[in-house]
Parts: C-alpha cells; structure tokens; sequence
C-alpha cells in the first residue's frame, strides 16, 4: 500500500495533537502521532510512564516477586537445600524497586524526545477547546487528548485520612506489621499476597459474599482456598465505619457490624475515580458519565469534537494494554486514517498477580449461561509438579468453557503460578477461533502444567 504523507493540522495552531498525561495510553498516542509527521507536545505533571511505571503493573510486580520468595525459601528444603532462616529488608526491596522506575522514567522521556514530541514537566490545564496552559504558557493545538489516568477512592468514612492506598504503599517506609486490606478486586488481593508474602499479619475485608466480583465463580473459589490454606485471614460480608489513630501510632479500625480491629495499616483498594482535578472542565464541553468519567465515541471524541479521552479517565477497561491500543488508534485515526483499525474489546486477556496468579481470556462459565449457550466445562484441580516433592497442599486450577453446539471455546481460565504467562497464548488461540478439537489435536509440551489445557477431557 501506498505510503501516504503526514495528516498535518491547519498551521494556525501550535501544535496538531496535545497530549494531556505521559502514561500508557498518552505515551503511545504522543509517539507513534509524532512518528506519522504530526506536530506533538505532551505534558505530565507526576511522573513520567504513568501510574503503570510509577504505581502500578511495574512496581506490584517487583513487590510481588519479592513476596514468593518467602515460599521458594521453603520450598527449596523438599529439593535438598538447607537455607538459614530468611530475613526480609522492606528498604533494599523498595530502594532496588525505586532505582529501576527511575531508569524506566528515563527511557520514557527518551521514547518521546527521540520520536520529536516537546515535553512539558507540568500541570496542564484546558483554558478552551483548542487551548492548553502550561507552566504559565498558552499553546493552541488542533487536537487534545486527555489521557490523565486514574487515582484511587477511598469511601468518605471517619479517619480516612489515616487510609494508606497503593500510591503510597510503594513507599512506605516500613513494612507495617499488621495490615487490614480492604476491597475485593484487582489491588485488593494482589496487595493481600504481598503484604502476606513478605511477613504482616494480613487481614483481606471485602463487603460482598466472595471476593473478584465478574471473575469465573471457580476461580474465585479457588483463590479463597488457596489464600486461605496460605493463611490470609479472609473477612467477606465485613467493611469498615471508621479509622482511628492510637497514642503509640498504630490505628484502630471500627467495622460496620461494631467489631473493633487493631492494625498498623489500613490498605484501601476500593475502585479507582477518573483524574480530572484541576484540568479546567469548567472552560469546554465535554460531557461526563453518570461516574464521572470522560464520555467518548468509538473514536475517542468527547462531545467537544477536538477534545480526545482514553485510559483509565474513560473509565472502558482499565488495563495498560487497553490503554496502549486506544493510544495506536488515536495516532492512527488523527494523522494516518488509511491504517486505522477500531479496538477490539472483546476477548481481553488479564491476569491478577495475586499468589497464586490468576490468568483469564472470555468468558466465565456464568456470562456463557447468561448469554444463552448450552455448554460444556472442562476442568481440572492439582498439585504443581515443583511442590510434588515436598508436603504441599496448594493446588492449581483450569477451567475451559466451551460452547456445546459449535465446540468454540469461549473461556479459559486459570489459578496457579504464571498463570499470566500461559493465558496469553491461549488469547491468541481464542481469538483465532479455536474449538475445543483444537485443543484437543495440539499436542502438549511435556512436563508443564500448561499442557493441561489440551489434554482436558
Ligand atoms: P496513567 O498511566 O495513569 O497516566 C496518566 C498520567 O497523566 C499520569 O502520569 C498523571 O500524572 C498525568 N496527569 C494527570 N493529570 C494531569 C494534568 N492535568 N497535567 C499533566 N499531567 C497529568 N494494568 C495492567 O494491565 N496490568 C497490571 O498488572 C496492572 N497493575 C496495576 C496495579 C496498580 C496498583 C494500579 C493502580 C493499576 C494497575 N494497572 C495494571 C492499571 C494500569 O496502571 C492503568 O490501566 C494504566 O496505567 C492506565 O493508563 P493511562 O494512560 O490511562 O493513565
Ligand atoms: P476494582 O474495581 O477491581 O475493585 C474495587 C473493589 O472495591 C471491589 O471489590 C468493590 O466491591 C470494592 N469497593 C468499591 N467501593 C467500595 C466501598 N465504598 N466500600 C467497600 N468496598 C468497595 O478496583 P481496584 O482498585 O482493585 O483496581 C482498579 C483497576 O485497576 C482494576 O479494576 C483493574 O482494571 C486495574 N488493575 C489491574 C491489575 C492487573 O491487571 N493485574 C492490577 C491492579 C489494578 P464490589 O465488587 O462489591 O463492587
């Protein structure tokens, strides 16, 4: 196909794109816009790469790296080691985390200076439709978009200024003793195995009946097991009224149903509200959702057609590789349209680094049944091979979901180490189409726990 030239903006305005945000999804749209012949200039104010390199996916992963540790130390006696009693120095883990997310914020701002787009460290502001400000000067831009990201929500309860949530949980400056999790998502179970991993008393509240909420009911079965043969201390049907803080420092936390908890921190991981403060909404027209979220087209509009949203300040999918996606598709759709294909959210595979990991790709045996289809399910329940030799009890879990009728398989889902890991393939196997006699006819790789997925009958 015919290359064709940059879709330069009218020269009247400063720049053709302006990119609020130098996260995940700003950082791609800034670049590849750049890389098409587009005139670009992003700002951030925090840091950049966004809450994924600096508070999110990046940092959670060393923390829980670190945090297995505690079980390979043990486990390494069943393989012959003999290991002296392990001890754990939160400041070298944090100090060793700190110094590779700076390493990554400069490779961020090498991507975007090496690509042409002009960086400015700051706050910025929409002062109308076509205007930013910036650290106190005005550029006009043809197009903006807002990729600001998200930041945590802590319920407005007495002593919330005492929550400590996973903005500051990167920096603490010391492991704390006791910890009370509270919510039952993503961060939530994700920080329970952390906390628990590296050594706190580790207590997880969620207010419903079972924890993950929209995952497969097997699976959320599962980990409730599992985190509690580990010896997380699980509380579902249990939430928090108010936060005190003690003479010695140490908090006390009051639940709803008149309990009182004594902890060092309350971690809360209670959903995350669109980051919008301060951005001058008050000067354009773009429209929120009933939560507050920027309003988009399937093309990213806002209702005022030169103002753009993606990420997690949309509130779709809040997931890096989302955000990446929606990046492309904006570069794509503003500065090279003969390239641009929609984003396709279905099908979105996504793990949760919790211990042990969960991976999943489609749909859960309950949205299947919801959807009409008569199925089929697949699954199995055993001992990972590495703990074969010693006298474990934590099991893996696989689950296929597959549609009677066509022999499609609409979901795969896992509970076990890497989960993460061999779900990503299975993702592209889903969305090539595969039926359950592809599984089947694949043959396994020999001795893994991947294998599994085609040799369920
Ligand atoms: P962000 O990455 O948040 O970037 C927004 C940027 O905009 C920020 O840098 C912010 O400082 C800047 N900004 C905001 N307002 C302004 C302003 N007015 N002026 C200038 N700059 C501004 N996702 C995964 O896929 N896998 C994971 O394992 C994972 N783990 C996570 C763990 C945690 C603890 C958290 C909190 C999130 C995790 N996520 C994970 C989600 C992922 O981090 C987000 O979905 C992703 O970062 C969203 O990208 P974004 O570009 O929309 O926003
Ligand atoms: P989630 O939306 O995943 O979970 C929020 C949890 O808090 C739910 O269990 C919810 O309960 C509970 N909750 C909400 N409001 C209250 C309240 N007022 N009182 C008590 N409990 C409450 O949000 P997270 O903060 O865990 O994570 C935000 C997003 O970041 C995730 O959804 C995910 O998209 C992304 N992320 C991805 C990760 C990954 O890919 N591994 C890791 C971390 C984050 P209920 O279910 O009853 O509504």
């Amino acid at each position: 196909m015919a290359c064709s030239g940059p879709r330069r903006m009218p020269m009247s305005f400063d720049v053709d794109l302006f990119v609020i945000g130098a996260g995940s999804g700003g950082v791609r749209a800034a670049r590849f816009s750049a890389g098409f012949g587009a005139r670009v200039a992003v700002a951030e104010s925090r840091y950049l790469g966004g809450t994924c390199v600096n508070v999110g996916c990046v940092p959670k992963k060393f923390l829980v790296y670190g945090a297995h540790f505690s079980e390979d130390f043990e486990q390494a006696s069943s393989f012959g080691w003999t290991v002296g009693k392990p001890q754990f120095d939160w400041n070298t883990l944090i100090a060793n985390k700190n110094r590779e997310i700076h390493r990554l914020n400069e490779v961020y701002r090498g991507l975007l200076l090496n690509s042409g787009v002009a960086l400015h460290e700051g706050h910025a502001r929409l002062l109308d439709k076509h205007t930013v400000e910036i650290n106190g000067q005005r550029i006009s831009a043809a197009n903006i978009l807002v990729a600001t990201g998200s930041w945590p929500q802590v319920p407005d309860i007495p002593g919330k200024e005492f929550a400590t949530t996973s903005n500051e949980a990167f920096f603490l400056k010391e492991l704390p003793r006791r910890v009370l999790v509270v919510g039952g998502g993503y961060i939530a179970v994700e920080f329970a195995s952390i906390f628990h991993g590296l050594g706190a008393q580790t207590s997880l509240l969620y207010r419903g009946d079972l924890f993950l909420r929209g995952f497969d009911h097997g699976v959320r079965q599962h980990l409730n097991e599992e985190f509690k043969k580990k010896g997380v201390d699980l509380q579902f049907k249990a939430d928090i009224a108010s936060i005190a803080k003690q003479a010695d420092g140490s908090l006390q936390a009051t639940l709803e149903d008149g309990r009182v908890l004594d902890t060092d921190c309350v971690f809360y991981a209670t959903g995350r509200r669109p980051m919008l403060d301060n951005l001058g909404l008050e000067n354009v027209d773009v429209a929120l959702d009933a939560k507050g979220f920027v309003k988009v087209d399937q093309e990213y509009r806002s209702s005022e057609p030169s103002i753009l949203a993606l990420g997690d300040v949309i509130g779709k999918v809040q997931l890096t590789p989302v955000a990446l996606a929606e990046g492309m598709a904006v570069a794509r759709r503003l500065f090279r349209p003969e390239e641009y294909r929609p984003v396709d959210y279905h099908l979105i595979p996504t793990a949760v680094f919790s211990l042990p990991n969960i991976g999943t790709v489609g749909l859960t045996e309950e949205q299947a049944q919801a959807a009409g289809h008569k199925l089929k399910i697949f699954e199995s329940r055993f001992r990972p091979m590495k703990l074969s030799l010693g006298d474990y009890h934590e099991k893996t879990m696989m689950k296929l979901i597959v549609d009677a009728d066509s022999d499609k398989v609409l979901g795969c889902h896992m509970v076990g180490p890497d989960a993460g890991e061999i779900i990503q393939g299975i993702a592209v196997a889903l969305r090539a189409g595969a039926t359950k006699r592809v599984f089947d006819d694949t043959i396994g790789i020999h001795p893994t726990s991947a294998e599994e997925f085609v040799t369920l009958r």
